[in-house]
């Protein structure tokens, strides 16, 4: 299991040399070099740039464009005033951070020379290059980056009350910090008690896939450390034939479930809970069927937020149609039918992507083109489907999973931290490291 190689006094120094490097966290992809950055201001000349979201994406965007421009004014539009650090949601569910580690303000990282209208986007207007907000403002631009994220969609699975996360058993870690923390409330008891612990994923596009599984990890080792791992079964659901959606990584989890004797089923999506008799309901090729559990983790499908999903700006056909993802184009961001549009982010219909660590690739690249274009010039800068997630395996342990549009693995720092193995010093990014870089990576600084 554990890489005695890697394993304390090796990780440790590896640790400080990439430290000593200002390099540390790979697996993050949020600590590697700056990229697609301009050493000089450009004019704005005026351009009216409407950035709608301010998560992750849309607060770096805003950074990033508020450093290149002078002169164009910047319009940020958010309902949400609180920001969430949303890799550090498994962490507090877990039991490993407090729920305050997640919590901050937009407002700490918005560029002052940046514009915030407080109110979500209720309609997305591209031919006529306005967006509408909730309130009925038109607001005009040249150019729209779109940064929503997206939509939890909690009613599609039928029973479901999100009310009642930490009660009776049920857990749901990706609602917000609240939800995580109430999750581990749930979690706690179940280690205590035992019984039946169910986890799985939706069977849409998701943010952060790794994290269903890192859940199942760390609900395992909490039992095998309280030594009541004999009173418990641990059960995966899987939403189609594999764990992961490449297959190395498939592999790789599927051998360590073995090993901690966690029980997988294949072709399971969630349609329903019954939390009284505390069963979920599922669909599977021989029709629908029920697990009882003691613990659920429920992650429900995702999907565009309702404004982008109902706007021209979704995929017109094809796989992310239904679910109304942003039509872009992969490399570049930009929009495959309304050039002075961009999405990044979860929003964006592109292959790979949705962690926190394809923000950091994809921010500079759709900047970078939306600058040239202002410009008058030309960027040749492409995302490469860069995806990341430091897999949690046990506590004190993850393993770096780094990949891009290919399946490639795409390890940060061969040699060192070795992909697919359960390191110390990939436990060490996720976390502590990772947290003070993505705050680094709003400000446009990373
Ligand atoms: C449990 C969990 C674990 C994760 N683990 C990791 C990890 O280990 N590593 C990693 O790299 N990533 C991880 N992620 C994923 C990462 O957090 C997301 O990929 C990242 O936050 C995406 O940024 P975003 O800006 O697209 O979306 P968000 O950060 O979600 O921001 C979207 C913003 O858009 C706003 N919005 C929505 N609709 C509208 C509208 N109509 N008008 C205006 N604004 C709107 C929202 O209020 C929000 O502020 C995890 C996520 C979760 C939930």
């Amino acid at each position: 299991m554990m890489n005695s190689q890697f394993d304390g006094r090796l990780g440790r120094r590896d640790l400080l040399r990439l430290l000593g490097a200002g390099g540390v966290a790979a697996g993050t992809g949020l600590m590697l070099p700056k990229q697609g950055q301009a050493a000089t201001q450009i004019a704005g000349k005026g351009a009216k740039i409407v950035i709608a979201g301010a998560g992750a994406a849309g607060l770096s965007m805003a950074s990033r464009l508020a450093q290149r421009l002078d002169g164009a004014t910047i319009t940020i539009i958010d309902g949400r005033k609180a920001h969430y650090y949303q890799p550090g949601f498994t962490l507090v569910a877990g039991g490993i951070k407090s729920k305050d580690y997640v919590t901050s303000t937009t407002a700490e990282y918005l560029p002052k020379s940046v514009s915030w209208i407080e109110e979500a986007v209720a309609e997305f207007d591209p031919e006529g290059n306005k967006v509408v907000t909730a309130s009925g403002k038109a607001v005009p631009y040249d150019y729209l980056v779109v940064a929503t994220g997206m939509k939890l969609d909690y009613a599609a699975i039928e029973g479901m009350d999100m009310n009642r996360i930490g009660q009776d058993g049920l857990g749901s870690i990706y609602a917000s910090p609240d939800a995580a923390h109430a999750t581990w409330g749930a979690m706690s008891k179940f280690v205590e008690a035992g019984g039946v612990g169910l986890f799985g994923r939706p069977n849409t596009e998701m943010k952060c896939a790794g994290a269903p599984l890192k859940y199942t990890f760390i609900t395992e080792d909490r039992l095998r450390r309280a030594g009541n791992r004999g009173k418990a079964e641990i059960v995966y659901a899987a939403n189609n034939k594999a764990l992961f959606s490449v297959p190395i990584v498939a592999e790789k989890v599927r051998m360590l479930f073995k090993d901690r004797g966690v029980k997988t089923h294949y072709d399971h999506v969630q349609t329903g809970i019954d939390l009284g008799r505390k069963v979920a309901i599922y669909n599977t090729p021989n029709g629908p069927t029920e697990i009882k559990y003691d613990f659920i983790n429920v992650i429900p499908p995702m999907r565009a937020p309702d404004a982008v999903r109902n706007s021209s700006l979704r995929w017109q056909e094809g796989g992310f149609a239904a679910d109304g993802w942003m039509e872009v184009d992969k490399a570049t961001l930009r929009h495959k039918r309304f050039a002075n549009v961009f999405g990044v982010g979860d929003i964006a219909g592109v292959p790979k992507g949705k962690t926190a660590a394809s923000v950091k690739w994809q921010v500079p690249v759709a900047a970078d083109h939306l600058v040239a274009d202002i410009a008058g010039t030309k960027s040749d800068a492409v995302y490469n489907g860069y995806t990341s997630c430091p897999l949690i395996t046990q506590l004190g342990r993850a393993m770096l999973v780094e990949f891009d549009y290919n399946n490639d693995l795409v390890p940060s720092f061969p040699g060192v931290v070795a992909p697919l193995e359960e390191l110390w010093i990939t436990w060490v990014m996720k976390t502590m490291a990772l947290k003070p870089t993505y705050l680094t990576m709003l400000r446009g600084q990373a």
